[in-house]
């Protein structure tokens, strides 16, 4: 019986994850610009984290969870999400603590588990790349870490980006709000859907969230949570404003965005694209002020601020823009062997050469020599070391560089004794052109 992988989930094969490492590479760089460093949790954490933490009423929670038992009867769940268990980890690890930098940044990515419709850019297992900076309520903290996204997408070269945000004020404000937002959608109680029927008294921000069409051309014309503000949280929302225009990043407000999860307060933002893959506006990014999260699962009241990026929806709009993703790497040496006899000295030559720092390849298969070129040069072999019966009694091997042609028999003692410079022969007699022609750090 052959077996399929679970719905919603992908297998990144050689040619995917290469644009993967790619796109990690050039974040981590710029992580390290921003000086966050990169923690790791557990895939699985207790179910009650993200039912405080995300909340009862998101979706995420009430529809999307992979939870289940242990064998001792625990109550557990994938992580539909990387901001609570890092939130979680802060407090158990007492992060908080003096010793510590403040914000404490770091950044984490992998894969979460929610159960949804899988559709183009939205499966059941998808990776994210996310950082959180726990312990500043400076708005400059909000617009810092919304520039740093800006500048991961204009790292790999994406442009066309939509920066769109508002605020969700604190909770005072959210309260005044709330009751504004219910004596608004109270009167459409009938035409809502049965998801939304729920929200109104429950969680009634999460109305305007909805995904439904008829729902959303009601809260069109609701009230906006911008006018609910209070001074301090209008303060905030002002000083983001500013600051991001004196960054000179262009954005949108969005005054009915709220996003899927309960933590967040004051600033939130999503980065959208608009790109042909997907048909409509999509976000691939999204985040913002969560200042009630710490002490909500248990620790300290801590600010915090943070983002996550969707790697799948990333990569399916770097590729529709044909934005160039990793360079072909070049083969150091390919090793043909000619017969069977080779087989064991071709095993040792390979093995020396990548001893030697440099990449190396072989054949396996006893193939003839015209398929073994076909490989070497497929592979973009910058040298090519040829053995047949005839070598292996001189105990020699036969040199050629692929660029020039230029062919030499050399010692295969000299390779095992690692001397390459000089056995290479390249006419390059310095350190720095061998180096050069390998790409290799002087
Ligand atoms: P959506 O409204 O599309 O469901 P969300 O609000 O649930 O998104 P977040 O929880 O904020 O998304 O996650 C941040 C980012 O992670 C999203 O902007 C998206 O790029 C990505 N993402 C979320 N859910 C999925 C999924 N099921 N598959 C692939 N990527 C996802
Ligand atoms: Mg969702």
């Amino acid at each position: 019986m052959a077996f399929q992988k679970p719905k919603g989930t992908a297998d990144l094969l050689p040619e995917n994850t290469k644009q993967w490492q790619y796109v990690e590479d050039i974040f981590r760089a710029v992580l390290a610009d921003y000086q966050f460093e990169e923690i790791r949790t557990p895939i699985f954490e207790s179910y009650d984290l993200f039912s405080r933490g995300v909340g009862e009423t998101s979706d995420i929670v009430s529809k999307e969870m992979y939870n289940f038992q242990d064998k001792g009867g625990r109550e557990l769940a994938l992580r539909p999400e990387g901001t609570a268990p890092i939130a979680r980890a802060f407090v158990e690890n007492k992060l908080f603590g003096p010793e510590h930098a403040k914000p404490y940044k770091v950044y984490y990515q992998g894969p979460m588990f929610r159960y949804e419709r899988p559709q183009s850019g939205r499966m059941r297992q998808f990776h994210q790349f996310g950082v959180e900076a726990f312990g500043s309520d400076n708005p400059a903290t909000d617009v810092e870490t919304i520039a740093l996204a800006m500048d991961l997408f204009q790292e790999l070269g994406l442009e066309s980006l939509k920066l769109v945000i508002n605020s969700l004020g604190d909770l005072e404000s959210r309260l005044a709000y709330r009751e504004a937002l219910i004596a608004y959608l109270k009167p459409h109680v009938e035409e809502l859907s049965e998801d939304s029927k729920t929200r109104l008294h429950k969680n009634p921000l999460r109305v305007l969230d909805s995904k439904d069409k008829k729902d959303q051309a009601i809260v069109a014309n609701a009230p906006s949570i911008l006018d609910y503000l209070n001074d301090t949280s209008k303060e905030h929302f002002e000083a983001v404003k500013e600051m991001l225009e004196a960054l000179d990043i262009p954005y949108e407000i969005d005054s009915n965005m709220v996003r899927g999860l309960d933590y967040y307060n004051h600033t939130i933002f999503e980065v959208m694209t608009e790109a042909e893959t997907f048909g409509s506006l999509t976000t691939i990014c999204a985040g913002g002020r969560y200042d009630g999260l710490v002490e909500e699962v248990g620790g300290p009241a801590t600010p915090g601020f943070g983002f996550a990026i969707g790697m799948e929806r990333l990569l399916l709009i770097l590729n529709a823009e044909d934005i160039e993703l990793a360079e072909e790497e070049a083969l150091d040496v390919y090793v043909i062997g000619i017969g069977e006899s080779t087989n064991l000295e071709s095993l040792k030559v390979v093995q020396a050469v990548r001893s030697a720092g440099l990449s190396a390849d072989r054949d396996f298969l006893n193939r003839k020599i015209k398929n073994q070129f076909k490989t070497a040069n497929k592979k973009n072999a910058k040298v090519v070391l040829t053995l047949g019966e005839n070598e292996l009694e001189n105990g020699t091997i036969n040199f050629k560089v692929m660029k020039s042609g230029k062919e030499s028999v050399v010692e295969l003692e000299d390779i095992y004794d690692g001397d390459f410079e000089k056995l290479f022969n390249l006419k390059v007699s310095d350190m720095t052109a061998f180096n050069e022609f390998f790409k290799k750090e002087d």
